[in-house]
């Protein structure tokens, strides 16, 4: 079996799901620290230097450089953590080699299957091996390609000397998934001067922009009289919170919506009473300039809402989530052309797509340490469907290792 994906095994076995209703603390779950344990010792072992494991389960490790020459400090990131949607506990990843294009069979569940009917993605990977689950849990390539080829990336370098490098910092970090771990990073102490996530899904892929998002808090207040007697005077909070919505393009919904164009997105509702109802909305789009213009139609039909039904009914708030990275990355494009020029020299066309949602590399740019995403070879996140390609992985590897060549020759 390849090392690579000896690693990838071992480290998919261990449960790591992190948990989105927990606010108070990081890592937001206990299950989290026995995989960056695990790897803090093979860290150890294999000889990186300043392994640290800090309170916050954060596993960062360094790579001096051999070279003379005078060389930037790359960073490579992964997350620990799987989604907190669907299980990670009891992983049974099937090995199906040279594969042959047809159904999959899940065998934890019966009659259940992984098809390229349905996923006419997996065609592109006929002859080669392919990992899934067994139906019954996620696979957790997301995002332990990412470490297992990270891991394997060091490996090589430190087991093959004669590999001129830069200084290289890599890292381990936990509850992405949450939205919420990265916020807890040390960018200085990490010490890089640029990085990548390598939690992309399928080959090629390269992502550098992403939504700008905002949340918008809505509440309206209405008046509950007895409905006999209602007349010029009840105000329905519930229909005052629908006249509102729909003062809201109906086509800039996520289920209308794709590559740039951006959405509001009625997210969460209070049930509601005559009384008082709450609308949470999440609002996104890669033009911050649109995103600016979306914020204000829906403060201008509140104004218009308080207009009619008085001042004080509604109130809407809105609290900023991310920014797109592509502002931060545009005037260090070097970044993403040297992880492109990386894959064609391995023969990988480069697949540059915006992303539509946000990533923790998002949060890391705005802190200083431009982070885009590559691929890691997985599809599928989150889901019993999840699977992902060894051969991918090894490119995976390969771009990492290219990428620090190319910046010791440029
Ligand atoms: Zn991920």
């Amino acid at each position: 079996m390849s090392v690579l994906l000896d690693r990838f095994l071992r480290y998919v076995n261990i449960n790591t799901r992190s948990d989105e209703e927990v606010t108070d603390r990081t890592p937001t779950t206990e299950v989290q620290w026995d995989l960056a344990r695990l790897l803090e010792q093979e860290l150890k072992d294999m000889g990186m230097q300043n392994v640290h494991l800090n309170e916050k389960c954060f596993l960062t490790a360094a790579l001096p450089s051999n070279s003379s020459k005078k060389l930037p400090t790359i960073g490579f990131l992964a997350h620990i953590d799987t989604s907190t949607d669907f299980s990670g506990e009891g992983i049974n990843p099937q090995i199906i080699e040279n594969y042959n294009g047809k159904d999959i069979l899940l065998k934890g569940k019966t009659g259940l299957r992984l098809s390229p009917q349905e996923f006419p993605g997996m065609l592109a990977y006929k002859g080669q091996t392919l990992i899934t689950t067994d139906g019954t849990t996620l696979l957790g390539a997301d995002d332990k390609a990412g470490v297992a080829e990270i891991m394997t990336a060091m490996d090589t370098l430190i087991t093959h000397p004669n590999i001129e490098h830069g200084p290289i910092r890599i890292a381990f970090t936990p509850d992405e998934e949450t939205g919420m771990g990265i916020t807890h990073f040390d960018v200085d102490a990490f010490g890089a001067d640029f990085a990548y996530t390598v939690d992309g899904g399928k080959i090629g892929e390269i992502e550098y922009e992403n939504f700008n998002a905002e949340k918008a808090f809505v509440k309206v207040r209405g008046k509950s009289v007895h409905p006999g007697s209602a007349k010029n005077v009840m105000k329905n909070a519930m229909l005052i919170f629908f006249e509102f919505n729909a003062m809201l393009p109906s086509e800039q919904r996520p289920e209308h919506t794709e590559g740039r164009e951006g959405f509001y997105h009625l997210w969460k509702m209070s049930p509601g009473s005559i009384e008082e109802v709450e609308g949470i909305y999440i609002l996104r789009d890669h033009d911050l300039y649109k995103l600016n213009i979306k914020k204000q139609l829906m403060l201008d039909s509140a104004k218009f809402i308080n207009q009619k039904y008085g001042d004080g009914t509604i109130e809407v708030q809105m609290v900023e989530q991310y920014r797109n990275m592509s502002e931060v990355i545009k005037p260090v494009m070097h970044i993403v052309e040297t992880a492109q020029e990386a894959m064609r020299a391995l023969d990988i066309e480069p697949i540059t797509k915006p992303i539509r949602g946000g990533t923790d590399g998002a949060r890391l740019s705005y802190r200083g340490l431009p982070t885009p995403n590559i691929f890691a070879g997985g599809h599928n996140f989150h889901g019993p469907y999840e699977y992902a390609c060894l051969e991918s992985m090894e490119k995976a590897t390969a771009v990492i290792l290219k990428i620090i060549d190319l910046y010791v020759n440029k």
